[in-house]
């Protein structure tokens, strides 16, 4: 048996010890949500497949498949994802309007029918988020950390909610906030600003959390104190070349980098709303920085 300890697994890019550093050091979280909180695209394939099997199924078409997933509608956005798929089985139907009921026999009417079966989907069968996320995630929030969720999704807060984490944040940037106020979107950095500055923050202050490739580049942009990319399928090598400081395969590996926990600190504060004090540790305050 050997008596070397275990190695940290962060041998990307960033080196670990300027991660640690930095990460205890910088005042607030700023979490993208689908695929670095939750599995959210597990709960996305699913209600896709319940929509075009009915679907298929009723028209006699071919069976919907998880390689028609991938090929026709991952990735993109659902109007443009329902259009692909339906094209792939020769079916034209009218475009609509995004107000069509899940009814409506039209691209959007599909696409707000996703909609509803992913809603479902999640109050059925919920979403367990990963464990090393809500690990990270509290080990941050005992130490006081101010985190917020900026996610492009519409569906952030019922995520959050299935998820049991929506208590553990202060502040959510999701895409119906973004599109009511004219935010720009990911890979553009404002919707992570506009989180910063909710939180009372300035990017500099401020971790980015990204499991994407628009969402790193995002953080690059923003010139936020620190990037992390959490790799779940896109690949290091990418995150890092599209503005990741460092990558990880799960947050966990890094939860001891945000610092031990005090003693007097109570996971139990965990659940409040309430805003916390500014840079309540630490020992980089903005008037510090440069
Ligand atoms: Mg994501």
């Amino acid at each position: 048996m050997s008596s070397t300890p275990p190695v940290p697994p962060v041998t990307r890019a960033g080196s670990l010890p300027r991660t640690e550093s930095r990460l205890a050091a910088l005042d607030g979280l700023l979490f993208d949500l689908d695929g670095v909180l939750t599995p959210t695209a597990e709960v996305h394939m699913r209600a896709w497949s319940r929509l075009f099997n009915d679907f298929f199924a009723e028209r006699g078409l071919d069976a919907y498949t998880d390689a028609d997933y991938f090929e026709h509608v991952d990735g993109r956005p659902r109007y443009d994802g329902v259009r692909a798929m339906l094209g792939a089985r020769g079916v034209t139907l009218p475009e609509g309007t995004d107000d069509d009921s899940a009814d409506t026999e039209t691209v959007r009417g599909l696409g707000n029918r996703k909609n509803a079966v992913f809603a479902a989907e999640l109050a059925e069968n919920g979403v367990q988020p990963y464990p090393g996320s809500v690990e990270f995630l509290d080990r941050a929030i005992a130490l006081g950390v101010r985190v917020a969720v900026v996610s492009s999704s519409r569906n952030a807060v019922p995520v959050l909610e299935a998820a049991g984490l929506r208590d553990r944040f202060e502040v959510i940037v999701d895409g119906a906030i973004a599109a009511a106020e004219g935010i720009a979107g990911k890979p553009a950095p404002d919707t992570y600003l506009e989180g910063a500055r909710r939180l009372g923050l300035t990017a500099d202050d401020c971790v980015v959390v990204e499991d994407a490739q628009s969402g790193v580049e995002a953080g690059r942009r923003g010139a936020f104190g620190l990037v992390l990319g959490v790799d779940r399928g896109v690949g290091h090598q990418a995150l890092i070349d599209f503005g990741a400081d460092v990558v990880v395969d799960d947050l966990g590996e890094v939860t001891g980098a945000l610092g031990p926990v005090r003693a007097s600190s109570s996971p139990a504060t965990a659940g409040s709303a309430a805003p916390r004090p500014a840079a309540p540790r630490g020992t980089v305050s903005p008037e510090a920085r440069p």
